[in-house]
Formats: C-alpha cells, sequence, structure tokens
C-alpha cells in the first residue's frame, strides 16, 4: 500500500499512533477495492458511524453486502492487561505477542536482531484514549450490526487457538 501517496499517508498515520481519519480510510477503500470481486476482509474497520455510512453506501453501490461482522468480546481491563506483553521490532516491524512486558528491557528480534519494545499506541497513556475513543465511537456500532443480524460474536478471553475455531465456525456460517 506505501506505493501509492494515499497509502503513505496512511502509513505516516498508523506509525505514529495516530488514528487514520475517515476521509483516508474512505479514500483507499475506494482506490484499493475498486475491482475486488471476491470478497474482503476488513480488520478494525469501519470503527466510526462515518465509516459505517459510507462502507454501507459503497457496499449498495456495487451491490454488495456484509456478511458478517466479527466482534472480538474482550474486557477493557483484559485487553489492557494482553497489551502489556505485545512488542514490536523498531527495525522490521514484526509484532510480538509472547506475553513478556519488554518496557525497560533489552530483547532482540528474532528475525533481524532489531530492539523489541511496546507499541506506539500501546504505551500506557495511548491505550487508556484508545479504549475511551473505543467506548465512544466504535462500541455503539455493535447494536447496528446486532440489529442487522450480522454480528458474530466471539468470546475473545479464550485460549488463541479456541478463538480461532470459533472464528472460523463462525465465519462458515455466514459465507
Ligand atoms: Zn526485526
Amino acid at each position: 500500500m506505501a506505493k501509492t501517496p494515499l497509502g503513505q499517508e496512511f502509513y505516516d498515520y498508523i506509525s505514529t499512533g495516530r488514528l487514520v481519519p475517515d476521509w483516508l480510510m474512505l479514500r483507499l477503500l475506494k482506490e484499493k477495492m475498486v475491482n475486488e470481486k471476491r470478497g474482503i476482509v476488513f480488520d478494525g474497520f469501519p470503527r466510526t458511524h462515518e465509516q459505517v455510512e459510507a462502507l454501507d453506501a459503497w457496499l449498495a453501490s456495487r451491490s454488495g453486502f456484509l456478511n458478517g461482522v466479527i466482534f472480538m468480546n474482550m474486557p477493557d481491563a483484559e485487553a489492557a492487561a494482553r497489551v502489556k506483553g505485545r512488542s514490536v521490532c523498531t527495525r522490521c516491524g514484526m509484532t510480538y505477542d509472547t506475553g513478556i512486558d519488554v518496557s525497560g528491557q533489552v530483547f532482540q528480534c528474532g528475525t533481524c536482531s532489531g530492539a523489541l519494545a511496546r507499541r506506539e499506541d500501546d504505551q500506557p497513556e495511548i491505550l487508556k484514549k484508545r479504549i475511551m475513543v473505543y467506548g465512544d465511537q466504535t462500541e455503539p456500532l455493535l447494536s447496528y450490526y446486532r440489529g442487522n443480524g450480522v454480528l458474530l460474536d466471539i468470546n475473545a478471553k479464550q485460549p488463541k487457538r479456541d478463538v480461532t475455531i470459533q472464528i472460523a465456525m463462525a465465519l462458515k456460517s455466514v459465507v
């Protein structure tokens, strides 16, 4: 995605821990997905009411529809605790989900030997803000999708393997 000016702008936002604005998400959607015919999985989109409206309009213009919306259901405190054990390589960008808190310690990336650090947007203060923004803007969308009968409520507190199985079964039920 970084090859286009829009893609570069997208990376500028996420690499500095900022939320990607609606207008940019939607322009990327139109630019990248215009020729997609087989189906698309979005990760972390839509996050706002404006994005939902734009996605609905875009789908309608293509006679498309949403098969399902996967909701990774997990209490905020649990999500915050898990984030502490997530790190990213400062050189190659590889993400590690080891459960080890790397802050204040020296760990090396297994791929490139770069230093591991907590992701910028996983820092405690930014995380607190992200959880607030989520409650404010994203959580209200759940009732919309639940009302449309497309919400797939996944218990994300389970071990990873069980979460994967539950997602696979939920997807199978809608495609
Ligand atoms: Zn690395």
